[in-house]
């Protein structure tokens, strides 16, 4: 199934070169969600490859998580369908309260991403949805963030697109299954 819906989302999808920065094509959700039609058979598929990949919802996971920003489109929609709750990793001094933060690497420097204190606990189960895998460091940052809330385990992570030559998965210590790959 990955491969029919990989040609329409690829035939359909725009993409940008060099955004944000030279030597980035930026793949574009809202090219996506901008078609009904479309977005609709990626949130199907997307079900089918938790189903597949993962497991059943509310068994294997029981928690989504979605990281800033194009995982706040995918992630509600899914928790919505699945009866399951939904919340956001976002960049440092966004999250009111109190909240837990993971610094990380960039190429130049350092950033952070937070997540409110007591939206997870021992029982979380977590699903990570985001759009894209590429390098992996934002993924990675935001297992790590997870594993420091109160004994939440990372199950796995889910996106649309991986770029499979940025080798993103070496990062990470727990599964990334995506819809398509980018090679
Ligand atoms: P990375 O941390 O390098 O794996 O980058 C992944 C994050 O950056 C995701 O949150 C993506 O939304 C964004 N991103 C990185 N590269 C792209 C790209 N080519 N197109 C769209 N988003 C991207």
């Amino acid at each position: 199934f990955k491969q029919q819906i990989s040609k329409e989302v690829m035939a359909q999808t725009k993409f940008f070169k060099d955004f944000p920065k030279k030597g980035i094509n930026f793949m574009d959700l809202f090219s996506i969600t901008t078609k009904p039609a479309l977005f609709r058979k990626v949130i199907d598929a997307l079900k089918t490859l938790i189903e597949v990949e993962v497991g059943r919802p509310g068994e294997a996971f029981n928690y989504l998580v979605g990281l800033e920003a194009r995982g706040f489109v995918l992630g509600p929609i899914l928790a919505m369908e699945y009866g399951l709750p939904f919340t956001a990793i976002r960049k440092k001094g966004k999250l009111p309260g109190d909240t837990i933060v993971e610094e990380y690497k960039l190429e130049y420097g350092s950033d952070a991403c937070e997540i409110q204190k007591e939206v997870l606990d021992q029982s979380s189960r977590v699903l990570i949805l985001d759009d894209l895998l590429a390098t992996g460091g934002t993924l990675c940052a935001a297992m790590n963030l997870i594993q420091k809330c109160d004994g939440a385990q990372v199950v796995a992570s889910v996106v649309v697109f991986d770029i499979p030559a940025l080798k993103g998965r070496d990062k990470l210590t727990k599964a990334c299954h995506a819809l398509i790959s980018l090679d």
